[in-house]
């Protein structure tokens, strides 16, 4: 019987290969940095979600060292048993501190997060209107609940009016809108000062997955709701979104671990019911530790997310110059478009040319992109020197030329 499995899973392996679509993956032989080992040569490294520089952080290794020594190296048991210490605790009551919200449910990881809250909060009589372009994790989490589904096009405020109308006409007990903060593959906030106004218009909740903003975007960091300015942190946390779900396995660290934040009653619920959190291991002392460490440098200065936006305003400017043709933002996510039938092509062989030159990069084409918006996806971090973006912007321009020429 494996005999034919094998065959049909080694065809289904050649389409993959065929369509262009395998994915190979470069192993490292370093920590994970702006600088990094592959194959054994020094690259610099343009394409990790180590926003804050965080996850080589000499304190948060420390901290994670420290909890090794302390609190050991496993739970071997989920929370509800015997898998709660005093920190993941302390974890939870400190995030929901960060983000603005009145309690928070750790979760071994923001796709776990995404994947149990749905089922437990909307059932049949309810709505759930989610983003086109949202995490695949809310769209697998959106699909294990019985709620009715709505979609609305990529931030496109009046389809979300539109999808609401429907959702009302439905008669729903509970609607909610869904949205990513940050659009990964563009770098797009989510607008979500009119998402909360249709949200109130409609009696709606809000949801916000700020994966790709907790600890960073927003002037204290606190992610896109404090961009947006819908929450208010000199008000006793005044926050005009509902539910905020994100991660420790990006700016926070880059370990693993992901939350649900949110009003006291959802996280009961949520540690009652969801199934990711009753059925899954804790998340580690150590990567506990280091992302509460992690998550006190975010608070407690600005200067990661000074260096950061330097990183970031340069890097734009500096490729604009050199006549690139990049989406507009100002999020550390920073797409390098290469349009047109060609540029999928373009846009892999300049990655290849720049790895060579010591940067690397990923090309994103079909159908992760849409057709014709091919992109080579950069992401700066607080530990990047203003002379690793030089080199990087160097090394597009070579790129460039070694391509066309
Ligand atoms: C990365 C990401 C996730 C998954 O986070 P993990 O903690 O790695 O599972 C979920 N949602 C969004 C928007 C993300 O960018």
């Amino acid at each position: 019987m494996m005999e034919a499995v094998r065959e049909q899973l080694a065809q289904e392996l050649e389409q993959i290969r065929e369509a262009g679509l395998y994915k190979v993956e470069r192993e490292l032989s370093s920590p994970q940095s702006a600088h990094v080992t592959t194959q054994g040569a020094e690259a610099l490294n343009f394409c990790a979600n180590n926003y804050l520089g965080l996850a080589d952080h000499p304190d948060v290794r420390a901290a994670a060292r420290e909890a090794l020594d302390r609190w050991g190296f496993g739970m071997a048991s989920v929370r509800f048993i015997c898998g709660t210490q005093t920190q993941h605790r302390e974890l939870e009551r400190a995030i929901a501190d960060f983000v603005g919200t009145e309690d928070a449910i750790l979760f071994p990881s923001c796709f776990d997060a995404n994947g149990g809250i749905f089922e437990v909060l909307f059932g049949p009589e309810d709505a759930i209107v989610s983003d086109e372009l949202n995490h695949a994790s809310i769209i697998d989490g959106v699909r294990l609940s019985k709620a009715r589904r709505f979609r609305y096009r990529n931030r496109d405020m009046a389809d979300l009016r539109a999808q609401l109308e429907d959702a009302r006409e439905g008669g729903a007990r509970r609607t909610v809108i869904v949205t990513d903060g940050v659009f990964s593959m563009d770098g797009y906030y989510a607008p979500l000062a009119e998402i909360c106004d249709l949200a109130d218009e409609y009696g709606a909740l809000v949801m916000v997955d700020d994966s790709h903003a907790t600890g960073f975007v927003g002037e204290h960091g606190r992610g896109t709701h404090e961009h947006c300015g819908v929450l208010d942190t000199t008000a006793e946390t005044h926050n005009r979104v509902d539910i905020l779900t994100g991660t420790f396995g990006k700016a926070l660290g880059g370990g693993s671990g992901g939350y649900v934040a949110a009003r006291q009653e959802v996280v009961d619920l949520l540690k009652q019911r969801a199934r990711p959190y009753l059925f899954s291991n804790a998340v580690a002392p150590s990567i506990v530790a280091g992302s509460l460490k992690a998550l006190e440098i975010a608070r407690e200065s600005a200067e990661q997310r000074e260096a950061l936006r330097r990183n970031t305003g340069l890097f734009r400017d500096l490729m604009a110059e050199a006549g690139f043709d990049l989406l507009e933002g100002s999020h550390a996510i920073v797409p390098v478009m290469f349009p047109g039938e060609d540029g999928a092509r373009q846009a892999t062989q300049i990655a290849d040319a720049m790895l060579e030159h010591g940067v690397y990069v990923i090309a994103f084409s079909y159908p992760v992109v849409p057709r014709g918006k091919a992109r080579i996806r950069v992401q700066l971090s607080a530990a990047h020197s203003e002379e690793d973006v030089r080199r990087c912007v160097d090394a597009f321009v070579a790129g460039r030329s070694a391509v066309a020429g």
